[in-house]
């Protein structure tokens, strides 16, 4: 065999290895998703594993409904998961009010105590409107929380139990998880600087002092993800908002395409647009949101909500009737993707 013939082999070799491993990885993904999303995504089924229905409820700060939350939420983290995540409870006064942030973080296990280690963030409000009697949030934002329980027990059960990616990961050395509820997103009477986002505010404070901020390397906020289309806005849109974040957008963006390819899917449409950069080119914040303070902290900001907002939004309206259960569902799948190529580089 001559070297060019030895080397053509290799590379066969390789090309194949990397098919198959992919192919398998795939695999486990669509296995994961065919096992839980159903169960646990469901609208109708009210199983013990229905990670949705159980924010059928008003959570307005510190009310016991709040409180109740937070423990389902707690709870997911302390008895659906094989690893130990750090559970952590940022809980201040303002205004009047308690509010209490709920972080959990999963660190990768061979770098666990490096000091240099870098996190992938994701998260949602958890709280509802005060001003408005019986708001439940449906949209703004039950789902999303929902998707994070979702997508942080797929992270725990993949990653670190499958051989392939705990090698992939610690090779390149990438990324931990964190995944932050956050509570006072809503203003208490009107939204301005000052009453808005109180939980955000206060968890960056916090983490500019502690040095957590330099650790964060993206930021994906979800928002009032998971609506169904109406009459009115016939199609979701999520645009690419920061220059920073536009590369971790195109990957989505790849992710939804190859499902849509796919006619065996519950992909229907498109709903990430790489090339639409009218926002990407202004490149500042148009959407006040949880990401404002992380993102005059320099932290790189990937922000997922629709615009035009969907029509229930701050309504009476936004019930569980007007969430779309495959529209959740699609939305836990592509960002279960999205975490694993992004955390393992
Ligand atoms: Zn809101």
């Amino acid at each position: 065999m001559t070297l060019y013939k030895r080397n053509a082999c290799a590379l066969v070799f390789l090309i194949l290895s990397i098919f198959f491993n992919v192919t398998i990885v795939q695999g486990k993904f669509t296995e994961y998703h065919n096992k839980h999303l159903s169960r646990e995504l469901s609208l109708s089924k009210d199983g013990k594993d229905n990670l949705l229905l159980p924010f059928d409820v008003t959570r307005t700060p510190g009310s016991n409904n709040s409180l109740m939350i937070q423990n389902f939420i707690t709870q997911h983290f302390q008895t659906n998961m094989k690893n130990n995540w750090t559970i952590e409870y940022d809980n201040f006064q303002e205004n009047d009010y308690n509010f209490t942030n709920l972080i959990f973080t999963l660190d990768p296990k061979e770098i666990r105590q490096d000091k240099d280690k870098k996190y992938i963030l994701f998260a949602a409000h958890y709280d509802t409107l005060v001003n408005i009697d019986g708001f439940i949030g449906a949209v703004d934002s039950a789902a999303s929380c929902s998707i994070l329980l979702y997508l942080s027990q797929f992270l725990d059960e993949i990653i670190y139990e499958d051989q392939y990616l705990i090698d992939k990961i610690v090779e390149d050395n990438e990324y931990g998880i964190k995944i932050v509820f956050f509570d006072g997103e809503e203003a208490i009477d009107e939204w301005t600087e000052t009453d808005s986002i109180y939980g955000s505010r206060h968890l960056a404070k916090k983490w500019l002092k502690d040095e957590t901020m330099s650790q964060i390397e993206l930021f994906v906020l979800l928002d009032l993800i998971g609506g169904k289309r109406t009459k009115k806005i016939t199609e979701w849109k999520i645009k690419s908002y920061y220059k920073s974040s536009h590369k971790y957008y195109q990957l989505l963006s790849e992710i939804e395409d190859n499902y849509l390819e796919n006619e065996n899917t519950i992909f229907t449409k498109k709903e990430l647009f790489p090339t639409d950069v009218l926002y990407l080119m202004m490149n500042k914040v148009l959407i006040e949101d949880d990401h404002v303070p992380f993102y005059n902290a320099n932290v790189s900001i990937l922000h997922l909500i629709p615009f035009p907002f969907p029509e229930a939004w701050h309504t009476i309206d936004d019930k569980f009737d007007t969430l779309d259960e495959d529209e959740i569902q699609r939305w836990a799948i592509i960002l279960s993707e999205f975490a694993i190529e992004v955390i393992s580089g």
